[in-house]
């Protein structure tokens, strides 16, 4: 059977068609986030028909759609609670029965960053693990857990997803949360001007208010600022792990996010940083890089076909 994926970002779109644990065909429209996710529904519809009569799939061998969302989402009830404001128009919606209504197939909806979980432990970096927390940096800081081979979602379906706003400074940094110093205030890009300036006050040659963990990277090398700002970066990162694994006892951490690929320096730096910060139970805990970060979203939509018929 083939499963659809829908990966709903701010930006981008993604729309793919799953086959063992592989995305046979996909296609990325823009979010056009500013007009609400309603009058995408129809370009997803056309998307997931253009694929599916490309690789001459019928409907019938398709088992169900999987669809990933930036916000807090009721899974059972198959509801957007929580969105960025944008996706306003689609809270409460009944989602569920817009996939039965075009395509009669059932959906399963659930938050990104516990999607991008579910296929690294179903098919990446996380296989063989019944106990792992995920972390991927970007923009914010996005979190999940898995407890005993269970992906965490608990009573108001924010298990695991919110780690990114754990509190580590009462007197940080104001977060978009309404509260201060959370992780994602302290060290993620969104916040970033506010983080240069609290940590680098000589404004530094580099500094623009669109720096990204990418440029503060590249500078470190050569620049007492940057690093400043880096190791800033990798101390509040690190805490937001440590916490983590005093919540969720994981085998393995994965990390994600685009600055990744800065991983040579990320992981050894943290792993030497909770080796101290940590109880000896830190020595076996591994962190990795995320393998299946593109199509993460997507991927998933397999294992929640799975998990509503089991
Ligand atoms: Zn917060």
């Amino acid at each position: 059977m083939y499963t659809i994926g829908i990966d709903v970002g701010g930006t981008n779109i993604k729309i793919g068609l799953v086959h063992d644990g592989k995305v046979v065909q996909k296609q990325s429209i823009e979010a056009l986030a500013h007009q609400g996710l309603l009058p995408r529904l129809k370009d997803i519809e056309d998307v997931i028909r253009n694929i599916l009569s490309a690789q001459s799939v019928d409907i019938a061998k398709v088992s169900g759609i999987g669809m990933c969302v930036p916000g807090i989402v009721d899974s059972k009830g198959k509801k957007i609670l929580v969105i960025n404001d944008k996706f306003n128009d689609v809270v409460n919606m009944d989602l569920a029965q817009w996939a039965k209504s075009v395509f009669n197939l059932p959906l399963a909806i659930d938050n990104d960053a516990r999607c991008a979980l579910i296929s690294e432990w179903q098919y990446g970096a996380g296989r063989d693990c019944d106990n792992l927390v995920m972390i991927t940096l970007g923009t914010g800081i996005g979190t999940s857990a898995l407890v005993e081979g269970r992906v965490m979602r608990g009573s108001h379906y924010v298990a695991g997803i919110l780690g990114g706003h754990v509190i580590l400074d009462r007197n940080g940094l104001m977060c978009n949360c309404g509260n201060r110093g959370c992780g994602e205030a302290q060290a993620s890009t969104w916040n970033m001007d506010a983080i240069i300036r609290q940590q680098a006050a000589e404004v530094a040659n580099w500094y623009s208010p669109a720096a990204d963990f990418r440029l503060i990277f590249e500078k470190a090398a050569g620049d007492v600022y940057a690093l400043k700002v880096r190791n800033h970066c990798l101390d509040i990162w690190t805490e937001v792990i440590v916490n983590m694994v005093y919540a969720y006892d994981p085998e393995k951490i994965v990390m994600a996010g685009g600055i990744m690929k800065s991983a040579d320096v990320i992981i050894p730096y943290i792993t030497e940083k909770i080796k101290t910060y940590g109880w000896a139970l830190f020595d076996r805990i591994e962190i990795v890089r995320s393998s299946v970060t593109d199509d993460a979203a997507l991927l998933s939509a397999e294992y929640f076909m799975k998990e509503m018929t089991s």
